[in-house]
């Protein structure tokens, strides 16, 4: 038996797809697969404005362009994530205060949230960690109150809905990841969500080097020109048609990997119940996305324990993010903070493989080895 914790799925349709974006003549940015992928996921969930990017990272460094954070402002950031969450700000020369995350959730809490706030405040980023949307009610009545824009870092979160409202529409602005490692993949990809149309034209020149070409594209202008300052974010149409292969699949993707994180669950509950180790917490008003099955060990090592152990079986578990504000880079620069739940999820949570084609029979024969370890 040899399992690994992730394999991207095929569905099929990508060859045939980049062969006709060959075939059309249009494999740079902005051609046919471009607006198809937009087109759906905007009719899909009702966002506003849709905009492919090469990557979430680019996705989030485009939000902070828009949103013109720059040196003086203040974003808050989970430290239980991956780099790109904070420094698509640092890049704006923006600082970054780091939150800890929740109790009984990796996703970061509204209260930390709160303890951090100042007068200089501009940006709260959430990430939706395991595609397990945050309590964003909380979250959004602060920013409300303060006048705070917020940032989803949706990379976990295609498919997932908090109180019936899809992840990509709770925030000012969203990032979704199409990498290779994400439910629905693109090689590299990303997508930007605006959902305040204040910045929707502007959103498009700054993503096309600072032209208006998307007009010029629409017929709207007879040419284009120079007009703000800007960079490079649309991906090439064939990673393009390679996504659209793989949206048009998406409720097939979404419903086995439900699956499969609900067989876990009910095969791990009793761990839970028994106080052993804590898993996810998904409250009845949330639809998750099941990108990530993961467990909370009592102590680190219990973890190393427990990731030797399906290894020894051949099965491949890892645990996920390191502190972002116990890095060296953000260390050689700031004081060192305390974030007792950021360190306790970085030190015991392990993931278990999750992706398309593992068997049922797969899922319970790492469920029983993680039985077996608990005795
Ligand atoms: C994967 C991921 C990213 C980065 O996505 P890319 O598309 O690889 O840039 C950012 N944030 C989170 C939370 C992620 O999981």
């Amino acid at each position: 038996m040899n399992i690994p914790y992730n394999k991207p799925y095929i569905t099929g349709n990508e060859l045939a797809y980049i062969e006709a974006a060959i075939k059309e003549g249009t494999i740079s940015g902005d051609g046919n697969y471009t607006r198809k992928c937009q087109q759906l996921l905007q009719q899909r969930y009702g966002f506003k404005q849709c905009l492919l990017t090469t990557s979430c990272t680019d996705a989030l460094e485009l939000a902070a362009l828009l949103l013109g954070v720059g040196p003086g402002d203040e974003v808050i950031v989970p430290s239980y994530t991956f780099v790109s969450s904070a420094n698509a700000f640092i890049l704006r020369g923006a600082k970054v205060l780091f939150a800890d995350s929740a109790a009984d959730s990796p996703n970061i809490d509204p209260e930390s949230i709160r303890s951090l706030i100042t007068p200089n405040t501009k940006v709260i980023v959430v990430v939706h960690y395991a595609g397990i949307p945050c309590d964003m009610d909380a979250i959004n009545a602060l920013a409300k109150h303060h006048g705070i824009y917020v940032v989803e870092d949706a990379a976990h979160a295609l498919d997932a809905y908090y109180k019936g409202a899809p992840a990509g529409a709770l925030g000012t602005m969203a990032a979704f990841s199409f990498h290779a490692t994400k439910n629905v993949i693109a090689g590299e990809g990303g997508l930007l969500v605006i959902n305040d149309s204040q910045f929707a034209d502007r959103a498009e020149v700054l993503r096309e080097k600072g032209t208006n070409r998307a007009a010029f594209l629409r017929g709207e202008i007879d040419k284009y020109e120079w007009v703000d300052t800007g960079s490079s974010f649309s991906p090439s149409e064939l990673n393009a048609a390679f996504l659209y292969a793989q949206l048009e699949q998406l409720d097939v993707i979404q419903k086995r990997r439900l699956h499969l994180w609900n067989r876990y669950y009910n095969g791990l509950r009793m761990l839970q119940l028994s106080q052993q180790a804590q898993l996810p917490m998904v409250h009845d008003y949330i639809k998750h996305s099941a990108h990530v099955f993961y467990l909370v060990c009592a102590n680190a090592d219990e973890r190393i324990a427990l990731i030797d152990h399906l290894k020894s079986h051949g099965i491949q578990a890892v645990f996920h993010y390191l502190s972002l504000h116990q890095s060296p880079y953000y260390l050689q620069q700031h004081e060192s903070v305390q974030l007792p739940h950021t360190q306790h999820y970085a030190h015991c949570l392990v993931r278990l493989p999750l992706y398309f084609d593992l068997a049922d029979e797969q899922v319970d024969y790492i469920v029983g080895k993680v039985l077996e370890f608990y005795g």
